[in-house]
């Protein structure tokens, strides 16, 4: 039955003590305002340099509060499985520890929820980035759909209320390069987006910069779509017929015209672009080659150091790879 049910948060964090101090009692108020069987609001310490694990030890006694300490940084796709793996509640919330997930639009979700959503997933609007990285970004959603047999729908975010069955289906998806956006959309289920707008972050800064946005985007390509390999053959094939044109071209000039020594620029230019084209599709044959290594090494995505909450005070280390 779809009416009160037990909500499990689950909130990744890196460097986020300054945040945590204020976030988890604003969070547990909003929650006690809903009508919930119960909640448990489970925090992944990802590794953090900072004093996030004692701030969230200091709040251990007075919240339902699960903490996850994990063993190093894994970045934020392997803290939210990890985070996944140990909800025990009927729904889960994924929401970020730094505010810029309005906690308001909770009760939207879980009525939408009720209404037989299984996963309701935030939208955000953009309005506070840069028109370059909204024009990026825009791209990069456009090649991403026409090119993959799932839609990742554009703009949205980790932000999302989750059934269980749809966790279980997750769960089940054994692939360790996990490009969580990408998972979502392919488990499918009755899904539904709502918009929000996103709030500035409280403290700090965010982790994602440039470089990791680009590798966030490069495993979302590699993952979800075969577009580049196929660009390799398309422009192979193109460049291909281009020479063989050339090559006839240059026969006939030579035997209607004799030998003519004039075509070594010709020549240098297109063995310089033929080189490079040459290394920047080994370098994407490398990319599904090295993601297909990451695979076959089977490690797992996360390793749980520590696990703290009131009940339970902590847990021997934890390598267990969720099947
Ligand atoms: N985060 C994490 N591990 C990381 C980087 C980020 O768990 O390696 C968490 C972070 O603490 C925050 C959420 O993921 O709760 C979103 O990160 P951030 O705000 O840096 O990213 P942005 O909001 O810019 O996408
Ligand atoms: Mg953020």
């Amino acid at each position: 039955m779809r009416i009160n049910p037990v909500l499990s948060c689950v909130v990744p964090a890196f460097n986020e003590a300054e945040n945590l101090a204020l976030f988890i009692p604003a969070l547990a108020e909003k929650l006690q305002q809903l009508d919930l069987a119960a909640y448990e609001i489970i925090v992944i310490d990802d590794g953090s340099k900072d004093n996030t694990l004692e701030v969230l030890y200091s709040l251990v006694d007075q919240y339902p509060l699960r903490v996850l300490e994990l063993s190093r940084n894994f970045g934020k796709e392997a803290a939210l499985s990890a985070g996944l793996d140990h909800v025990t509640g009927d729904i889960a919330l994924l929401i970020d520890a730094d505010f810029q997930h309005p906690i308001d639009e909770i009760p939207t979700m879980l009525n939408l929820w009720r209404n037989g959503y299984d996963m309701i997933y935030g939208i955000r609007n953009r309005n506070t980035e840069s028109w370059l990285k909204r024009l990026f970004t825009h791209a990069y959603y456009r090649i991403l759909s026409l090119s993959s047999s799932v839609s990742i729908p554009e703009d949205a975010g980790d932000f999302r209320l989750i059934d269980a069955k749809v966790i279980t289906a997750i769960q089940n998806l054994p692939e360790k390069n996990r490009y969580m956006k990408g998972l979502y959309a392919w488990v499918g289920f009755k899904t539904i987006g709502l918009q929000f707008s996103e709030q500035e972050r409280q403290y700090g800064k965010s982790s994602f910069n440039f470089k990791a946005l680009f590798n966030l985007a490069l495993s979302g390509l590699t993952g979800f779509s075969d577009l580049p390999l196929r660009v390799c053959i398309y422009l192979g094939a193109l460049l291909a017929f281009i020479a063989m044109a050339y090559g006839c071209w240059i026969i006939g000039e030579t035997l209607i015209e004799g030998t003519t020594v004039p075509g070594w620029a010709t020549l240098a230019a297109g063995m310089t672009l033929l080189g490079g084209i040459q290394l920047l599709f080994t370098g994407i044959l490398g990319e599904y080659i090295s993601r297909i290594y990451t695979e076959v090494k089977n490690r797992p995505k996360y390793i749980v150091a520590a696990e703290y909450s009131k009940e339970k005070n902590t847990t021997p280390i934890d390598t267990k790879t969720p099947t």
